[in-house]
């Protein structure tokens, strides 16, 4: 029997918590992968020390300044080296991948995961922040494209697990489950002067900087409704949030009989990622399984929107629609990137997020332009009301 040819794997973000458990994945699987292209933005010790492991065909370093030093590094291999922000498109427009691992952070996946759905590449998407900005341009252009939309968030590889096998029944809501993060039951007088520190602290999964605090803020399960609601083609109204500290149930969806699927499993996201790759075999691992014994109730509860108001901000975004959700969006990184640094403290980043929503213009159906111009004006306006 022939063998299939190996996916050819670019990792956009390959020095972060989800292009580092990526390459993991990859390397348990040596006969179905093979790394294609890597990018980092500024740890080129890590960067180098992937290129050597994986040959792949081209790098990207972000940070231009350190272009010279990489490729000094990487000369006597036949590894092409890249810097800067316009590379990054430039690789994601090459021929010879055949899986973008959307897995950098932020607003500054958009452009490179955009230009991979425009060549029709399957897209494995960590970076939800592309269909918070522009889920409508993003999904559509998907279509028209052909480019499979494959996600990555827990939550959303749970959804898109139980709806295998159910192209013809409809979803009645999906059911994103939360864990809640390091603050949950806590209220405003303790997150006044909660610290930086303490905030990356989650109790259940290991993550970058930035995600670590959404989480903590519970942005990120607004942000994770949006993206669902981009993902599944869903009214807001069909997607719900629960609270479920343990993490064990990563997402469900009820149908219109009243069914409800769920997806287990530990949290880890090397099996998200693993089925994204893999999609749509599942393959054989040694990982850690789920012993039932260990967790013997499994919990639910309401999300405290009144403490946690950010989620209900992102909510407010997503029933308006158009460029608020872009809006909010941008507001929310300049914002936790200055508590990352110290520079506002944590029940700020809501007040920042909530400002700018209610001074940038609204448009009902920006185009792409338009959205890269609220991001811009969100950003401005979100930096200056935090005065540096
Ligand atoms: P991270 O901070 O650990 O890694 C980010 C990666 O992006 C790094 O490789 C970095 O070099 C690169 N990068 C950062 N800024 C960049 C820029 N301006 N231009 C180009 N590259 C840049 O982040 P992460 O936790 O791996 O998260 C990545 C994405 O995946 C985020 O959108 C996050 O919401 C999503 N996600 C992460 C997890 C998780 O468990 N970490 C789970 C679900 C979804
Ligand atoms: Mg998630």
């Amino acid at each position: 029997m022939a063998t299939a040819p190996k996916k050819r794997i670019a990792i956009f973000g390959s020095t972060g918590s989800i292009g580092t458990q990526a390459l993991e994945v990859i390397r348990e699987h040596p006969n179905l992968f093979e790394v294609e292209i890597l990018t980092a933005q500024t740890n080129d010790a890590l960067l180098l020390k992937q290129a050597l492991e994986f040959k792949p065909n081209a790098v990207v370093i972000g940070d231009e300044t350190k272009y010279e030093s990489v490729k000094t590094a990487l000369a006597g291999t036949d590894v092409k080296v890249f810097a800067g922000e316009q590379s990054l498109e430039e690789v994601a427009n090459f021929d010879t991948y055949d899986i973008m691992l959307a897995a950098i952070v932020g607003f500054a996946g958009l452009k490179p995961t955009l230009k991979a759905v425009q060549k029709g590449k399957l897209i494995a998407l960590a970076n939800k922040e592309t269909l918070v900005v522009a889920g409508d341009i993003v999904m559509q252009q998907a279509l028209e494209n052909r480019a499979p939309v494959i996600p990555v968030d827990s939550e959303h590889s749970a959804i898109f697990q139980c709806l295998v096998g159910e192209a013809r029944n409809p979803i009645e809501k999906i059911i994103l489950t939360a864990s809640g993060g390091p603050f949950l039951g806590k209220k405003p007088n303790f997150l006044v002067n909660v610290k930086r520190d303490h905030a990356l602290q989650h109790p259940n999964w290991s993550m970058g900087a930035k995600i670590s605090i959404d989480s903590a803020t519970l942005m990120n399960k607004g942000l994770e409704m949006i993206e669902a609601k981009w993902m599944f083609n869903l009214k807001p109204e069909q997607v719900e949030v629960v609270v479920h500290p343990q993490s064990i149930i990563h997402s469900m969806v009820q149908f219109e009989d009243g069914s409800v699927k769920a997806q287990m499993g530990l949290p880890d996201m090397k099996l998200p990622i693993q089925y994204a790759l893999g999609f749509p075999n599942r393959l054989k691992n040694e990982f850690p399984r789920l012993n039932f014994r260990k967790y013997p109730s499994l919990s639910f509860e309401e999300p405290d929107l009144k403490t946690f108001r950010n989620l209900g901000l992102a909510i407010e975004a997503m029933k308006k629609g158009g460029n608020m959700p872009c809006i909010l969006n941008a507001a929310n990184e300049v914002a936790v990137w200055a508590f990352l640094k110290n520079r506002i403290g944590f029940l700020d980043i809501t007040a920042v997020v909530e400002k700018t929503m209610e001074k940038i213009n609204f448009i009902q159906t920006p185009t792409l332009e338009e959205y890269f111009e609220s991001d811009g004006e969100a950003r401005n306006f979100a930096a200056s009301i935090m005065k540096f």
